[in-house]
């Protein structure tokens, strides 16, 4: 799966993670908006349950923004589609799919399964799958 220098860094993927970037950006401005919005009924003393989770998806939003700009940014300096733990390539498929993950599948998996026996340490929620690759960017 080991492709290097396949042009990684070339103006397609400049131009995928741009159009992704913009997404992400207005995606980010209306949760916002929609934040405020909930957030001012709650001050003039009205419940808006909508604001918790709105606030809950605008934060998600800004990562998967920063994501993405942090990815822009490795184009520029051709370190587009390494991983951040291993530095190995990420497979294509995986950045055809995410353009702005941060580590490779193998990375990804060891993480999940971190998580999964940590959510099953404390939930009893024990079932992992290769759905959370999607959110292995934001790992914290
Ligand atoms: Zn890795």
């Amino acid at each position: 799966m080991r492709r290097e220098g396949d042009g990684r860094s070339s103006p397609r993927w400049r131009a995928i993670l741009e159009a992704r970037w913009r997404a992400r950006l207005e995606e980010v401005t209306e949760l916002s908006l929609a934040y405020h919005a909930a957030a001012a009924d709650v001050l003039a003393g009205v419940e808006d349950p909508r604001a918790r989770q709105l606030l809950h998806r605008a934060i998600e939003a800004r990562q998967r923004l920063a994501d993405t700009e942090d990815a822009l940014g490795k184009v520029a300096t051709a370190d587009f589609g390494r991983c951040e733990e291993c530095g190995v390539f990420i497979a294509d498929v995986l950045l055809a799919a995410a353009p702005e993950s941060r580590y490779c599948a193998g990375c990804v998996a060891e993480a999940t399964l971190a998580a999964g026996e940590a959510a099953a340490a404390t939930t009893g929620w024990a079932k992992t799958g290769p759905s959370g690759v999607g959110t292995a960017a934001g790992r914290r």
